[in-house]
């Protein structure tokens, strides 16, 4: 176990904040998580993954906690269907491409979204058509309540956008391993986000997972931001919602506004798309910068960005896009 005081907290936020925590605690066994005398520790306690869906707004007063548990098990192999577990500090895109590379489907449309295995779960990660929800059958967990094993079956993981039982209780769960249901059968989803047009001249009856992976890998490349060459924490607002006439007052001066019509009459509009209209792409205040590819994404621009730079950039948006269009648009990206 790696216990460190006064710890930079920098590495391990793919925006690059130069922050510090009082106490950065790595756990490499569930029983170390399990002998930590928590009361004890600076409070509050934040758990964390890779830090790729948080922004530290500054230095964090308490005890950062990092799962180093690290495994993948294949628990049983059915005829199509195959169970594995991964601890919860596997990096998510080692798990995508051990399964897919197995010829196991259902990860590969996941592939290289950064982060571990724990926060997918809580996050309920998603990418081209799929959810990690789609995958999981269980989540298992320590309750801080009383440190007992709790392990949840997917439909108790209260699975939504982006949105999970674990982020409605947060703190109370610390995720130790993800169970995934993956299956052997052919089964590629294509038909979203140009997947299927990045597959031209492969013969699509024969395909493998790993295909699909490699040809997610070329879509996300060229559009995404790699945190290791420029920090940023993915998308930065979570797609608005709005009702059907507030579209169409928007759809009046924009007959080609993007959009999605939901079950409930609703229509979710592309967060990207409202703040593209507004000329926001490649706006800097200081070193945050709107990504020039893809102007859902904030970028740390210099490496040396502030959490200030970063806020007043996002309150920027958010006043401009509540000024023309009469939304709110709300961050993806976890403040702490
Ligand atoms: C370039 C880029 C592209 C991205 N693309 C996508 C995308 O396509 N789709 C998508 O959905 N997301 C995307 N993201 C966002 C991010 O990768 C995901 O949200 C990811 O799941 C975060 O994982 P993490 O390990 O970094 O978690 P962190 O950001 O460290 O933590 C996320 C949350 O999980 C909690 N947590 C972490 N570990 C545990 C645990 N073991 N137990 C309990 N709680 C825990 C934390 O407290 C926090 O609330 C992208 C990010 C970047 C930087």
């Amino acid at each position: 176990m790696k216990r460190i005081e006064n710890y930079d907290l920098s590495a391990r936020n793919t925006f690059g904040m130069k922050v510090k925590c009082a106490l950065y605690i790595e756990y490499d066994t569930v029983d170390e998580l399990k002998s930590l005398d928590y009361k004890a520790l600076p409070q509050p306690l934040l758990h964390i993954g890779g830090g790729s869906n948080l922004l530290f707004t500054g230095d964090f007063p308490g005890t950062v906690l990092h799962s180093n548990v690290k495994f993948l098990k294949y628990v049983d192999m059915g005829l199509d269907e195959v169970l594995v577990t991964a601890g919860a500090g596997v990096v998510f895109d080692d798990f995508v491409a051990e399964v897919s590379g197995q010829g196991l489907w259902g990860a590969e449309n996941l592939s290289l979204i950064p982060g571990e295995v724990g926060a997918a779960a809580v996050q309920n990660i998603g990418a081209y058509g799929v959810e990690v929800k789609d995958i999981i059958a269980g989540v298992v967990c320590l309750d801080t309540k009383d440190w007992s094993k709790t392990i949840f079956k997917t439909p108790e993981c209260a699975y939504g956008y982006r949105d999970s039982r674990f982020k409605h209780e947060k703190g109370r769960y610390v995720i130790t391993s993800v169970l995934f249901r993956l299956n052997r059968r052919y089964s590629p989803r294509l038909d979203y986000g140009g997947v299927r047009a990045a597959l031209e001249g492969h013969d699509l009856s024969a395909l493998k997972p790993s295909e699909v992976r490699d040809a997610i890998i070329g879509i996300r490349r060229a559009k995404l931001p790699d945190p290791a060459e420029l920090g940023s924490a993915g998308s930065f607002f979570k797609n608005p919602v709005i009702p059907r006439e507030h579209f169409e007052r928007i759809a009046e001066g924009n007959p080609v506004a993007p959009h999605y019509d939901l079950p409930d009459g609703t229509v979710k509009v592309p967060a990207a798309w409202l703040i593209d209209q507004l000329g926001f792409r490649g706006q800097r205040e200081g070193g945050a910068q709107v990504y020039e590819k893809q102007p859902l994404v904030i970028v740390n621009a210099t490496g040396s960005a502030t959490p200030a730079e970063i806020i007043a950039l996002e309150q920027r948006i958010i006043a401009k896009v509540k000024e023309k269009y009469d939304i709110v648009l709300h961050p993806e990206v976890e403040h702490i």
